[in-house]
C-alpha cells in the first residue's frame, strides 16, 4: 500500500509542458505557493515528443536535400546515405541536450515551486484535492490544468496497425513506404521528412486540400512541391474504411468518390487530431465540464468550476508552444485575481508554420477570412523566383502573399511558402502588433539579399497595384504613383 502524504498550496498546476512550466513560474512571481505535478518528464510534448524531435528529423531531411545541390555549386561528393538508427540516436540525444540546457526542475525549484515529476497521472479526488499515482495528496486553493493532448486514434477496423508520430521515434529502420492519414501540420511534416529520406509516401486527407487551416495558396504550393518530389496525395476522401495486414505491408482501404480505393505501405501513420488528456483527471469530481474532447473555458480561461483554470493544448484553442505559454500566464493571473476580475485572452497575432520542404509560415488572416471582413482588401503576390536571394541559393520555389486593408492600410496577414518562411513572417508579426501600415513596410530598408526582402517587394507591389484609390491617405497616393524600383525581375513565377 502506497503512503499518502498531504500538503496544501495556493495553486496546483497539473502538467509540466510549456503551459504548466509558465503557469508555475508566473504563480510564484505573483507570490502564490505553487506545486507542479508532472506524470513523467518536464518539457511536455514540445521537448519530448513534438517540436524538438520532429525538428531534428526535419534538419536531417534538409541536409539530405542540400546535398542534392552540391554538383550545381561545383562540389563533388557522393550522395549521402541515411543510417536511420544513428539519426534516431541523434534525435534522442538532442532531446536530452535540450532538457539539460533548460534545467527546468532546477529553475522551478529555485523559483520556489514544489515540483513532482514521474508522479503518474494526477487526478481530482474532490474539487480542492488532487492525488498522484505515488499516493501524494495536494490541497489546492486554485488549480491550473495544463495536461496537454495526445494523438487521436480512430476506431475503424485495423486502426490498431497504424502508428502515430509518437511511435516514429522508436522505428528501427526507415520504412520503404509510408501511408499518412491526415495532411495537417504534423502529417505534412512527416510526409516531407520521409520523402526526403527516400521513402514512398502517400498522404490521405478528408479535407479538400492539404493544410486546410492555411491560406489556399500555401496549400496549393505545398501540394505542387510534394507531388514534384513524388508524394502521392489524395485529398477530399470520404472515409478510411479499414487497414489490413498483407505480408509485411498494410493495405489502407479508403472511400473516394463513392469507390473503395487502397494503398499498400510498410507503415501507416495516423495524424488526425489532438484531443485533450482528459480521462485520468477525473474532472467530474471537480465539476469541470468538457466539450468535444477539450476542457471548456471562458474568455478568462476559467472552467465551469470557478477555482479551476486551464491553459495550453487541453483547451483546444491554439495548439502551439507560444500560445500555451501565453494562455498559462493569463490563466494564472486571472486565477489569482479578486473574484469577478478577469483579463480576457486574445490570440490575435500568432506567427506559425511548418518545417516542410518548402517551409511555410503565416500570421494574421488568410485571404479567404480577410475578404469575409473586408471584401475589397488588398492582396499582392511575389514569387520566390523573383527574389535574388532565392535565385542565388537555388531555392526559387515559393511565394509571399501580403494582405492589407484598403480602408486604413493596416496589414491583415502574410503567408509565405519557401525558404526561411517561418523566420520571414515574424517581421510582419512584429509590425502588425505595432499597428504597422503597408507603406511603412514598403519603405523599410530591408537588407539585401535576404529572404525577408520579399516582404518589402510585396508591400511595394501592393501599393503600386492600387495606384492611389479614393480611400487612400495622401501619402499612399504619392507612393502608389512611384514606379517600382527593384532589382528583382518581375515576370511571373510558377502559378500559385
Ligand atoms: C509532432 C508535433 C510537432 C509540433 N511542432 C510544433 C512546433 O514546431 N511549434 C509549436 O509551436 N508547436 C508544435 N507542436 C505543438 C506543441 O507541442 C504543443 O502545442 C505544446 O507542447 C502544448 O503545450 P502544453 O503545455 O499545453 O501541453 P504538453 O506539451 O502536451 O504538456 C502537457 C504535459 O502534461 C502532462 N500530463 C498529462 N496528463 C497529466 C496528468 N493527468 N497528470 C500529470 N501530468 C499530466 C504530460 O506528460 C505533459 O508533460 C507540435 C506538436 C506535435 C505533436
Amino acid at each position: 500500500m502506497k503512503q499518502s502524504s498531504s500538503s496544501s498550496y495556493d495553486l496546483v498546476v497539473v502538467g509540466g509542458g510549456p503551459a504548466g512550466v509558465i503557469a508555475a513560474l508566473r504563480g510564484r512571481e505573483l507570490g502564490a505557493s505553487v506545486a507542479l505535478i508532472e506524470r513523467s518528464r518536464l518539457g511536455g510534448t514540445c521537448t519530448n515528443d513534438g517540436c524538438v524531435p520532429t525538428r531534428v528529423l526535419a534538419r536531417a531531411a534538409r541536409l539530405a536535400r542540400e546535398a542534392e545541390q552540391f554538383a550545381r555549386y561545383g562540389l563533388d561528393a557522393p550522395p549521402p546515405t541515411l543510417e536511420f538508427d544513428r539519426l534516431m540516436q541523434r534525435t534522442q540525444q538532442i532531446v536530452y541536450t535540450i532538457q539539460e540546457k533548460k534545467q527546468l526542475v532546477k529553475g522551478l525549484r529555485e523559483a520556489g515551486v514544489a515540483v513532482f515529476t514521474e508522479a503518474g497521472a494526477a487526478y481530482f479526488e474532490d474539487g480542492h484535492t488532487l492525488r498522484d499515482q505515488a499516493g501524494r495528496r495536494y490541497g489546492a486553493d486554485r488549480v491550473i490544468l495544463c495536461a496537454g493532448g495526445r494523438a487521436r486514434r480512430l476506431d475503424f477496423p485495423g486502426a490498431q496497425y497504424a502508428l502515430t508520430h509518437s511511435d516514429v521515434w522508436s522505428l528501427k529502420k526507415l520504412p520503404r513506404s509510408v501511408a499518412i492519414i491526415g495532411a495537417a501540420a504534423t502529417g505534412c511534416q512527416l510526409a516531407s521528412i520521409f520523402t526526403a529520406f527516400g521513402a514512398q509516401v502517400w498522404l490521405l486527407e478528408l479535407a479538400p486540400r492539404l493544410l486546410p487551416g492555411e491560406d489556399a495558396a500555401v496549400s496549393q504550393t505545398m501540394r505542387q512541391a510534394f507531388e514534384e518530389r513524388g508524394v502521392c496525395i489524395q485529398t477530399g476522401i470520404q472515409s478510411v474504411e479499414r487497414i489490413e495486414p498483407r505480408q509485411g505491408f498494410y493495405e489502407v482501404l479508403y472511400r473516394d468518390g463513392g469507390q473503395v480505393q487502397s494503398v499498400l505501405a510498410e507503415v501507416v501513420v495516423l495524424s488526425v487530431g489532438w484531443p485533450g488528456n482528459l480521462e485520468p483527471l477525473n474532472l467530474p469530481a471537480a465539476g469541470v465540464n468538457t466539450e468535444r474532447g477539450y476542457i471548456s473555458v471562458d474568455d478568462c480561461l476559467r472552467t465551469s468550476a470557478s477555482h479551476v483554470y486551464a491553459a495550453g493544448d487541453i483547451t483546444g484553442r491554439m495548439m502551439l508552444v507560444q500560445s500555451a505559454g501565453y494562455e498559462a500566464r493569463i490563466a494564472v493571473e486571472n486565477a489569482l485575481r479578486s473574484p469577478g476580475e478577469c483579463q480576457p485572452y486574445r490570440h490575435q497575432i500568432v506567427p506559425h508554420g511548418g518545417f516542410t520542404d518548402p517551409e511555410y509560415g503565416s500570421v494574421g488572416l488568410t485571404e479567404e477570412k480577410a475578404r469575409q471582413v473586408e471584401p475589397d482588401c488588398l492582396v499582392s503576390l511575389v514569387y520566390y523566383a523573383e527574389l535574388d536571394r532565392a535565385v542565388i541559393d537555388g531555392l526559387p520555389v515559393g511565394f509571399c502573399k501580403l494582405i492589407a486593408s484598403l480602408r486604413n492600410g493596416r496589414i491583415l496577414g502574410v503567408h509565405v511558402a519557401g525558404e526561411q518562411a517561418l523566420e520571414v513572417v515574424h517581421l510582419v508579426a512584429a509590425g502588425m502588433s505595432a499597428g504597422m501600415q503597408v507603406q511603412q513596410l514598403a519603405e523599410l530598408e530591408i537588407a539585401y539579399p535576404t529572404y525577408t526582402a520579399v516582404l518589402g517587394l510585396a508591400a511595394r507591389r501592393l501599393i503600386a497595384q492600387v495606384g492611389g484609390g479614393p480611400n487612400l491617405a495622401p501619402e499612399w497616393r504619392s507612393l502608389g504613383k512611384t514606379p517600382l524600383v527593384e532589382w528583382e525581375r518581375r515576370d511571373a513565377g510558377p502559378a500559385v
